[in-house]
């Protein structure tokens, strides 16, 4: 079943001064240049699913200063709707002041504005208003409100949508939020903070592997505050690509079912190993996953299929908006009905292709560009 992108997240204009240098506390450095750009991971990842053409709509705030209309602009011009994104008033929209000096160096300071305001009660209203979300993909990332993110996650969840969430930023989101999630995406260092995060608050131990596929597992594990990720955590690794932990029976697989086949049978068998690199894990026989099985116990090594898909080769010019065109990608391959191994493969072409362009939103690939590229690197 197809649906919507229905993305919940922040929107910032990002303000750049590229400066001869980065300036000491006092001091003004004058000179450089100067530029404007859309920016906000939400407006970002919802501008990178509609140019995939998938429907989109984006739940969010701006402010009511001079900035509201070419926020709002810069995301409806891209065929997101925006219906859903309120004006609230004493609210400046939010904002990123860069600065970048000769080497690429860079400070940044983020205001989040209207984004730090919006209620959860807003999001919630919202979403019993655009009705049944069974086959909508629901695209969360972490620069709103912290209630607002459980909110959107519980309330996605609730009536039947597939829930994402970007833990970007990763600080505050404890496995009360995270357990509500279908699929994390966190990049190596949003993991890092996600495990280490619940290693302070409960003393849990911190697993020191390398590998992040080993580290990941603790995401789908219950722990002291509940259970993990209810379906998948996909982390991202930069020019390293992915390593996907999907729990078997997830119903996110073309196949799904109890036999977990070679990907899950190296996990079961080698311990820590992730399975090989096509992208593709091995077809099951349907059965839908508990979710009062997932709490009762920690998933087997079998009940997981785990595997890598490495990064396509691209010639990379800034990487800035790849983790957002990557989730884009993601919801919008998962909202047309598309397996997680083929969303996964397409989120992975997407991000590389955003790091072949210089910023962030200008960056996100189109449908056509996505296809192009895909169809190219098809063996005959
Ligand atoms: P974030 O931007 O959130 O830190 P990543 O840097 O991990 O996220 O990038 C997300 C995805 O984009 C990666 O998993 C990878 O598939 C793709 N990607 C990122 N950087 C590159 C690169 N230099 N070359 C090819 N693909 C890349």
């Amino acid at each position: 079943m197809s649906g919507r992108v229905i993305v919940v997240g922040s929107v910032n204009i990002d303000l750049v001064a590229r400066v001869p240098h980065l300036p000491h506390p006092g001091e003004t450095v004058t000179g450089g240049s100067y530029e404007r750009h859309h920016g906000g991971k939400g407006g970002n990842q919802a501008v990178a699913a509609a140019r995939l053409r998938r429907p989109t709509l984006f739940i969010g705030a701006v402010g009511d200063d001079t900035f509201e209309k070419e926020a709002r602009r810069a995301l409806s011009s891209e065929r997101v709707d925006v219906s859903m994104v309120a004006s609230l008033s004493g609210q400046p929209t939010g904002v990123a002041l860069i600065l970048v000096d000769a080497t690429g160096e860079n400070e940044i300071a983020v205001v989040p504005g209207a984004n730090g305001a919006i209620e959860p009660g807003y999001v919630r209203d919202c979403l019993a208003r655009l009705g049944p979300l069974v086959g909508d993909v629901m695209l969360v990332c972490n620069e709103v409100p912290l209630h607002v993110v459980r909110e959107a996650l519980m309330c996605g969840a609730a009536a039947g949508a597939t829930t994402v969430l970007n833990p970007a930023p990763a600080i505050g989101i404890d496995r009360a939020i995270f357990g509500l999630a279908d699929i994390v995406t966190p990049n190596r260092n949003e993991l890092a903070t996600l495990l280490q995060t619940e290693a302070t608050r409960t003393g849990r131990r911190l697993d020191t592997s390398t590998d992040a596929a080993v580290r990941a597992r603790a995401l789908l594990e219950p722990g002291p505050e509940g259970p993990g990720v209810r379906k998948a955590v996909i982390v991202t690794l930069g020019a390293s690509g992915v390593v996907v932990l999907e729990r078997v029976g997830s119903g996110l697989s073309a196949n799904d079912g109890p036999d977990a086949g070679p990907a899950a049978d190296a996990v079961a068998a080698g311990g820590d190993e992730t399975a090989a690199t096509s992208g593709t894990p091995a077809s099951t026989a349907a059965a839908p996953a508990s979710r009062a099985a997932s709490r009762s116990a920690a998933p087997r090594r079998s009940d997981l299929r785990v595997w890598e898909v490495t990064a396509e080769k691209v010639a990379t010019v800034d990487s800035t908006g790849a983790g957002d065109a990557f989730c884009g990608a993601l919801a919008a391959a998962l909202a047309e009905g598309r397996p997680l191994s083929e969303a996964v493969q397409r989120a992975v072409a997407g991000g590389a292709l955003a790091t072949t362009h210089v910023g962030a939103r200008e960056g996100m690939p189109t449908r056509a560009e996505l296809e192009a590229f895909l169809a190219a690197r098809q063996p005959a």
